[in-house]
C-alpha cells in the first residue's frame, strides 16, 4: 500500500483527498523572519504537512520570483510547491501583484490540465490569493476556503497614519467574505470584526487558531542551550520577528533603554537577542540588509547597541535552542493576528511578555504563561521585563503555565478543526456553530 493510502486507512478517511493551497505573494519555502516571510509561510507549510499525514495531498501554488526557483519542489511527503510564472522573475512589492493574478490563474489552470487531476477544494491565504482562488473556484466549480492572515480594515484601524491600505484590498476582502464558501479567522476578535464591521455572514466564519509543533518546540536545559549557541550565562531576553512597524521594535528599544537606565550599580546587564532581518557573514565581518542596518542604527542612537545581539533570522531547526536559552521572550507588537512566536516560546516553557492585542490576548494568559502590557507603552514593557527577570518564583510558575497553555495549540487539534471546515464546505453544509 502506498504511504498516503496507509495514512487514509489509519485515520477515518478525509472527505477531500486533494487540495490546492494558494500563496501568491510569498513562498512557504522562504526563510521566515526576513523580507515578508513570517507566520503565514510557516502556517501554510505546517498545515500542509499535517494534512498530508492525514492522507490529503496538497499542492501549494506561489508566484515565481526568482529564475533560480525550481518550478516544482516536493517540500514534504505529499506536499508539492509549484512556482508559477506571472509577472517579473524578481521580487515585486505586494501592491504590484494584483495585475498579475489573471496570468497566475491561467498558468495554474494549465498546470492542472497538464496533470489532468482535479482538486476538490481551494484554500487561499491573504487577499491576493483569495482573489486568484475565487477565479479558480468559478472555473472548477469547487469550494473556496479563505484565510486573510491580516485584514486591511484592521491594519488601517491600527495605523497611526490612518488609511494606508489600498481601497482595492478593502474591496476584495469584503467581496471574498461574501464569495468564499468558508472563512477561517485566526482569533475570535477577527471573527467579530468580520461579522460586525464588515457585515459577513456568521455561519461562514469559523475561528481556528494556527498550531505549534510540540515535538520540535519543547522544553530543554537552559544552560545546555546557551552552551550550544555560545551565549553567555546572564539574563537573556529574546525577540523573534520580521522587521515591520507592526512588531513594535521601536517600543522594544525604548523600553530596553529605560530598563538599562533603571539598573543599580552591580546589577547584571541583561542581553537582548534579536532574531530577524538578513545577516550574512563575510571576510570583512557580518553584513546586514538595509532594513536591519536601520534597526541597528536606531539602537546605536539610543545607546543600547552594546546590550543587543543582532543575529539575523535563524532557521526553524535551531529556533528551539534560542527559546530554551532565553529567560523571557518579548512580543511588543501593535497587532498580531495570532503571534506564532509567542506560542513557540511557550511550547519551550519560556514565558512571554507581550502586548495585549489580537491573538496574543487569547494565547498568553496574564500572570500564568506570561505578562500582558498595553501596546506602544515602553514604560509598561520595561517594568514587565524587569519584574519577570527579577522574580524567580513568578518566572518558574509562568514556565510551567506556558508549556501547559501551548499544548492547546497542537497541530493535531488544529488539523482536525480545519478538516472539519473542509468537510462541511465540500458537502455544502453550513459550518458548525463557532466560538
Ligand atoms: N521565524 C523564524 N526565524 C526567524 C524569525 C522568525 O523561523 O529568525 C518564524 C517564527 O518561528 C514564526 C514565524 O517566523 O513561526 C513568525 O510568525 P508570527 O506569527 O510570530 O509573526 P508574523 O510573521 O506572522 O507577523
Amino acid at each position: 500500500m502506498a504511504p498516503l493510502e496507509e495514512q487514509r486507512a489509519f485515520f477515518a478517511p478525509p472527505v477531500v483527498s486533494r487540495i490546492a493551497m494558494i500563496s501568491v505573494h510569498t513562498s512557504p519555502l522562504a526563510q521566515p523572519g526576513s523580507g515578508e516571510a513570517g507566520g503565514m509561510n510557516v502556517y501554510i507549510r505546517e498545515l500542509s504537512r499535517n494534512l498530508a499525514h492525514r492522507g490529503v495531498e496538497v499542492d501549494i501554488f506561489t508566484r515565481r520570483a526568482d529564475p533560480e526557483q525550481p518550478p516544482v519542489v516536493e517540500a514534504d511527503y505529499g506536499v508539492r510547491v509549484f512556482a508559477l510564472e506571472a509577472g517579473p522573475l524578481a521580487p515585486i512589492p505586494k501592491d504590484q501583484i494584483f495585475c498579475h493574478l489573471p496570468e497566475f490563474v491561467t498558468e495554474l489552470a494549465f498546470q492542472i490540465s497538464r496533470n489532468g487531476h482535479p482538486y476538490e477544494l481551494i484554500h487561499a491565504h491573504y487577499w491576493l490569493s483569495g482573489w486568484a482562488g475565487y477565479l479558480l473556484k468559478r472555473y472548477w466549480d469547487i469550494p473556496l476556503v479563505q484565510m486573510f492572515h491580516t485584514l486591511g480594515d484592521l491594519k488601517n484601524l491600527l495605523s497611526p497614519r490612518g488609511s494606508i491600505e489600498p481601497v482595492l484590498r478593502l474591496q476584495v476582502e469584503r467581496g471574498l467574505l461574501r464569495l468564499a464558501d468558508a472563512v477561517i479567522a485566526a482569533n475570535p476578535d477577527e471573527r467579530e470584526v468580520m461579522i460586525w464591521d464588515l457585515q459577513a455572514d456568521p455561519a461562514k466564519i469559523c475561528t481556528v487558531p494556527p498550531g505549534v509543533d510540540l515535538d520540535h518546540f519543547r522544553p530543554a536545559d537552559r544552560h545546555a542551550a546557551r552552551d550550544q549557541l555560545g551565549l553567555p550565562d546572564r539574563p537573556l531576553v529574546l525577540f523573534v520577528g520580521r522587521i515591520d512597524p507592526v512588531k513594535g521594535i521601536d517600543t522594544l528599544f525604548e523600553g530596553w533603554r529605560r530598563l538599562l537606565d533603571s539598573l543599580e550599580p552591580g546589577d547584571t546587564v541583561p542581553l537582548l537577542i534579536f532574531l530577524g532581518g538578513r545577516r550574512t557573514e563575510s571576510a570583512a565581518g557580518p553584513q546586514f540588509e538595509p532594513a536591519l542596518e536601520r534597526v541597528i542604527g536606531e539602537a546605536r542612537r539610543l545607546g543600547i547597541e552594546g546590550s543587543i545581539l543582532f543575529l539575523g533570522s535563524q532557521p526553524r531547526a535551531i529556533l528551539p535552542l534560542f527559546y530554551n536559552a532565553a529567560d523571557l521572550c518579548v512580543m511588543p507588537s501593535r497587532y498580531e493576528s495570532f503571534g506564532l512566536v509567542a506560542v513557540e516560546a511557550m511550547a519551550c516553557g519560556t514565558p512571554v511578555v507581550a502586548s495585549r492585542v489580537g491573538g496574543l490576548r487569547f494565547t498568553v494568559e496574564d500572570e500564568v504563561s506570561g505578562l500582558l502590557v498595553p501596546p506602544d507603552d515602553p514604560v509598561a514593557l520595561a517594568a514587565a521585563i524587569r519584574r519577570a527577570l527579577a522574580d524567580h518564583r513568578l518566572r518558574t510558575r509562568m514556565q510551567v503555565g506556558a508549556r501547559q497553555a501551548a499544548v492547546r495549540y497542537s497541530w493535531h487539534g488544529v488539523t482536525n478543526a480545519v478538516l472539519q471546515v473542509y468537510q462541511q464546505v465540500a458537502q455544502r453544509r453550513e459550518l458548525l456553530p463557532c466560538p
